[in-house]
């Protein structure tokens, strides 16, 4: 039935499952505080606030996909079709609606903020601070892009000394391919399609195959809020997909957040075609996370911050802490506090409330993690108990002799921690950047010395010193890193918006 299979949600299940093997009940969350600015997403009161919702509105609405919209396709080459079309259209529409526009997508994401954690929390595995977390950051996208379009991509006069106009414009380039990660199925998913649009272009958004069904909501409430069903078109699928739709020579730009080495996929894919235009690639992918702490700081802060930027989110995130650095002094006494936080940590279903780390995202993910647990099993300074069914990954913490001796980044709740010596602190920043990711990197530290030495060396996109090293907030800490974790510009930032626009100058005589 073609009518059926225009439906989002109808292509979606044909492409896969949408629920995450380790939730036992559908949820569903009406009724959260309204104003998301400054919510505190540990906050048990807001969290309890929660829970009375989840208890009163027990109807499972990840079907409830706005329906009849289309805009989903299942070939790259069928997808890119309609957003040629698409771009003919949504290029010729005036700024200022385009950001309007962002901001009735906003709008209907805090309108439909319940059924978008629910699916967050069944399909991805998402706490229920976590999904919170999630609608917060994408909502925030599209109203900074929004404002930020109207300032940046406004025609602008240039002044000088040629005796000309000259009037700079920003354009939208055609066809984009959006490819988000499952780690932030909708707000980075959102954030890009929102940035591209908002530049003019026309969008293919490819999410990761674990999350498709969050995807087909953002993708809905998008066309929903005014834009054109061929404008965005939804692609879901896996690396076939992504490989065919990076292969079209019609895609004019590449968003891409994942791993480094399928982001070198893709920057390959993009020179493979001699005919084909030379195009933007933003790329943002992992790091090797260092936090470094040395004997001034204050430990029970050190703990609380290296339990929420290892463990919370189960470790999922591109910006958590893996490489803990500890001055040896004070190693032994932080790593037993360490221990004891670790032990109070609530694992389980991600439903409940009281949860502070749920389930891994999938099988190998599950697997890969637990055989570098296995492997490392000698060396293991401390680990927890989790519940037996379900892809809990007990938080770990790993011993290793060198900074060197990591290598890879472990994508969950286990970190590895090394000492170093006193006075060798520069030194420490520097055998981190070796390693050659550039994401995060934490500093705790009460001498301002210190600060100025790691801030001065460290080759990181996004520095924290004395916090956690995760959650980054749109428009004041703008994200994403140097050397194998991405090109730039940053996600949420003032160089984003620029980077999806064709930069054209008209030069005329007076
Ligand atoms: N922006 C997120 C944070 O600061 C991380 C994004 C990612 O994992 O890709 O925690």
């Amino acid at each position: 039935d073609a009518e059926l299979l225009a439906d989002p949600v109808d292509k979606i299940r044909a492409v896969g499952g949408t629920r995450h093997p380790s939730i036992p009940l559908p949820i569903d969350l009406f009724g959260v505080r309204r104003n998301s600015a400054g919510l505190d997403l540990q906050d048990r009161t807001v969290l309890a606030e929660v829970a009375a919702v989840v208890a009163k509105t027990p109807a499972p609405r990840t079907d409830a996909v706005p329906a009849g919209r289309g805009g989903t396709e299942t070939s790259a080459k069928a997808a890119v079709d309609r957003a040629v079309r698409g771009f003919a259209v949504w290029s010729r529409t005036p700024l200022e609606q385009r950001a309007a526009t962002l901001e009735r997508l906003a709008d209907l994401l805090e309108t439909h903020r319940g059924d978008l954690m629910a699916v967050a929390v069944q399909e991805a595995g998402k706490t229920i601070g976590d999904a919170l977390g999630e609608v917060r950051e994408a909502v925030d996208f599209c109203r900074y892009y929004a404002l930020q379009a109207r300032g940046v991509l406004a025609p602008q006069e240039l002044p000088g000394p040629t005796g000309e106009r000259n009037v700079l414009r920003h354009e939208g380039r055609g066809v984009w391919a959006c490819i988000a990660p499952w780690n932030f199925p909708l707000a980075i998913f959102l954030g890009q399609v929102a940035a591209a649009l908002v530049a003019g272009n026309a969008v293919v958004a490819k999410p990761a195959p674990q999350t498709p069904a969050i995807a087909g909501w953002a993708v809905a409430l998008a066309h929903e809020a005014g834009v054109p069903a061929d404008a965005l078109v939804l692609l879901p699928g896996g690396p076939e997909e992504g490989a065919a739709l990076i292969a079209d020579v019609r895609v004019a730009g590449v968003a891409f957040t994942g791993s480094t080495g399928t982001a070198r996929r893709i920057a390959r894919g993009l020179l493979e075609d001699d005919a084909r235009p030379l195009v933007p690639l933003i790329a943002e992918t992992g790091g090797i996370n260092a936090m470094i702490v040395d004997s001034t700081a204050l430990p029970e802060q050190v703990v609380a911050d290296v339990v929420a930027s290892a463990f919370r989110s189960a470790g999922q995130r591109c910006s958590a802490l893996r490489l803990l650095l500890l001055q040896e002094e004070i190693a032994e006494r932080t790593l037993e506090m360490l221990a004891g936080a670790m032990d109070t940590l609530v694992i389980g279903d991600p439903a409940d409330p009281a949860t502070d780390v749920g389930p891994v995202i999938d099988q190998a993910s599950y697997d890969r993690l637990m055989a570098r647990r296995a492997a490392m099993a000698a060396r293991t300074v401390h680990t927890v108990q989790v519940p037996a069914d379900g892809l809990y990954v007990p938080p770990t913490v790993i011993r290793i002799d060198t900074i060197e001796q990591l290598t890879e980044e472990w994508f969950g709740p286990v970190i590895h921690v090394a000492t170093w010596k006193a006075g060798a602190l520069a030194e420490t920043v520097e055998r981190v950047n070796a390693g050659r990711f550039g994401l995060t990197m934490g500093l705790h530290s009460r001498i301002a010395r210190g600060a100025e030495t790691v801030e001065a060396l460290a080759k990181v996109g996004n520095l924290y010193v004395n916090r956690s090293m995760i959650g980054a907030i749109v428009g004041s800490q703008p994200f994403g890193g140097e050397g194998l974790s991405g090109t730039g510009p940053k996600a949420g930032g003032p160089h984003y918006l620029p980077r999806f626009s064709a930069e054209r100058v008209t030069s005329t005589d007076t």
